[in-house]
């Protein structure tokens, strides 16, 4: 039941978190263990479980995705020297909530993960 989701509750304020952006389709909001001084979850406001459960319906509003992250980059003042988006799906990628999200994370050199 999506509604016991952890982000699920930040997104209706059920329970605190750093939330710093929010608009129709999507809440931002600081993640609680940083890999990076800038690690931010862009998570939509309906539930998906992961990229899997994604539909053409879905096709317009996850473009918006980028232009979200973009503008949080930029109030972040990370966007000139760069940062890394992140989506994981399933176990072998290490996704622990089930509730899709993209990482954002800046404010250091982040090296190669590939
Ligand atoms: P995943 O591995 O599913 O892609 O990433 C989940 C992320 O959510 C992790 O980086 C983890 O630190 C973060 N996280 C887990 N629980 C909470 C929470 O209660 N609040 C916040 N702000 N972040 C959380």
């Amino acid at each position: 039941m999506y509604k016991n989701n952890i982000f699920y509750k930040i997104i209706k304020k059920k329970i605190y978190s750093d939330i710093v952006y929010k608009d129709k389709f999507f809440t931002a909001f600081r993640d609680i263990n940083p890999k990076a001084p800038i690690h931010i979850l862009i998570v939509t406001n309906f539930f998906i479980k992961n990229i899997n459960n994604i539909l053409p319906i879905h096709e317009n509003i996850l473009g918006k995705i980028f232009i979200v992250a973009k503008k949080i980059a930029i109030k972040e003042k990370i966007h000139k020297r760069g940062y890394r988006l992140i989506i994981n799906c399933n176990k072998d990628s290490g996704q622990e909530i089930n509730y899709f999200h993209m990482h954002l994370l800046g404010g250091k050199f982040l090296g190669s993960i590939i």
